[in-house]
């Protein structure tokens, strides 16, 4: 063996406790995806083998946070817990104060509030479902200013969640500075496939919008995954710590919205960070009305304090290495197998291009979601759809939205499966791709008027 030969590396942890999952026959599955109504959302968790259905919420704790919960304070105002989760929002992001929510929405829908105006505009770098839904409930319009390669999912372009500096300001001329109460900047971009912002272009958009005084809101549910594609990628931070990239990130921008439950390594939890005195004032005031007192916002004690250790773990270089590296294990088996998924690999998944897989599929019948289906049905690995159905409708013309990209994402949750786990998962993925051509698609048969994802009912066309 070569003494150059690049070594493996493995997991910077080891199981102290398990957690036994179902295997189930086909018959089994086949009845209870029916049941679901083809919707994997609607699936029982105990149905399912693999779970890829989401990172948020599912991530293994530590001994260290297991042994906060236990520390927790329940008081119901002043609980220690918050001053530790004060003082790590502090550390670690540099946020001058904190407002905790039980999770990220709750965080967009106050900061939504506070700062949109009817009638105004919101760019961002790419949407996500449930910020986009409160921008617009504010009544504000989301604009879409990320680069063209992000829609592409052949582009091989690093950081494919950069924004259009020239479609930014051109929207700023177009509506005027003062329709704009806000630039929307996710780290990383979950719907373009976990891909990263790059700081050179973050710099850039806050030179640009210092210019025109409008501030920056970071959706930093990802900023630490994001922080390692910067250091393993972005000339000139090969040797920054992943602690001071996301310091950095963090400084370019005036408030944040988070949810704890990605990146942060707790089953619930969020918050809202912000700068400016003024305007702290008004979220802790409104928390209140909505989450619960300013030093708890809808978490527990002991919440709070798995949160704050969390939060230090997540900046871990062995950690975020893993913890990446494991999704970037999967999308390269995927990618030798000649299954189309989107490039890069990102940080928290594998999106399959549900397009390309299945070509005699239109986008009325529900490539991604017949996909995700037929994946299930196969091996009980439970994936998502990313594509016409989570885009929803217009709201004005009450048309399907009809995104560029249509994906299934093998969402892969932190600390908790492992190497042999992604070979089962990938292998299941090639079974699929390889008798595509059998599988039909889908329609509609019931669907909510919000988020419709995540209940919509479907049948086999
Ligand atoms: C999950 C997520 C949210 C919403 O957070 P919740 O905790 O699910 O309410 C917002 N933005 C991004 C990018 C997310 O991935």
């Amino acid at each position: 063996m070569s003494k150059h030969k690049k070594r493996s590396w493995a997991e910077p942890y080891k199981i102290k406790m398990v957690e036994p999952v179902k295997m189930t026959t086909r018959e089994e599955r086949q009845k209870a995806i029916e049941e679901a109504g083809f919707n994997t959302f609607l699936l029982r968790s105990e149905e399912v083998y693999i779970d890829l259905l989401t990172d948020s919420g599912t991530s293994a704790m530590s001994d260290r946070q297991w042994a906060g919960m236990m520390m927790g304070d329940e008081a119901y105002a002043g609980s220690r817990n918050f001053y530790h989760l004060e003082d790590a929002v502090r550390k670690y992001y540099g946020y001058k104060h904190i407002v905790p929510t039980h999770q990220g929405r709750a965080a967009e829908h106050i900061i939504s509030q506070l700062m949109i105006k009817e009638g105004d505009f919101i760019p961002g770098n790419m949407y996500f479902t449930t910020t986009k839904l409160h921008q617009e409930l504010a009544g504000g319009t989301f604009v879409d200013v990320i680069i063209d390669e992000a829609h592409d999912p052949e582009s091989e372009h690093p950081f494919k969640a950069d924004i259009d500096l020239n479609k930014l300001e051109e929207l700023i001329k177009e509506k005027g500075a003062d329709r704009i109460p806000y630039v929307s900047i996710a780290t990383t971009v979950n719907m373009a496939g976990g891909q990263p912002i790059s700081l050179s272009n973050l710099k850039e958009v806050r030179k640009l919008t210092e210019k025109y005084d409008i501030p920056i809101v970071h959706d930093m549910t990802r900023v630490a995954e994001n922080a390692y594609f910067i250091k393993d990628r972005e000339p000139g931070y090969a040797d920054k710590s992943i602690p001071e990239i996301v310091k950095e990130i963090c400084s370019l921008t005036d408030a944040a919205t988070m949810s704890s439950k990605k990146d942060a390594l707790v089953n619930i939890g969020g918050f809202l960070a912000v700068n400016d005195e003024e305007l702290f004032d008004k979220a802790r005031n409104m928390v209140v009305i909505y989450e619960g007192l300013h030093t708890y916002g809808g978490m527990a004690g002991r919440d709070m304090e798995a949160l704050a250790i969390g939060i230090s773990e997540s900046v871990d270089y062995d950690h975020i290495r893993a913890r990446v590296g494991q999704v970037i294990y999967l999308g390269e088996k995927l990618i030798q197998m000649g299954v189309p998924v989107v490039k890069p690999i990102g940080s928290h998944g594998v999106f399959l291009d549900a397009k390309k897989i299945l070509p005699h599929l239109s986008q009325d019948q529900l490539p991604a979601q017949s996909l995700a289906s037929a994946i299930y049905l196969d091996s009980g690995v439970r994936s998502m759809e990313r594509g016409v159905v989570s885009a929803g409708r217009n709201p004005e013309t009450g048309e399907h939205n009809y995104p560029k990209l249509e994906l299934v994402r093998l969402t892969i949750p932190r600390r908790v499966y492992t190497q042999a786990h992604m070979d089962v998962v990938a292998e299941s993925v090639e079974a699929v791709y390889e008798n595509a051509k059998d599988i039909k698609g889908l329609k509609f048969v019931y669907e909510p008027e919000y988020l419709r994802f995540f209940q919509s009912r479907f049948e086999v066309l």
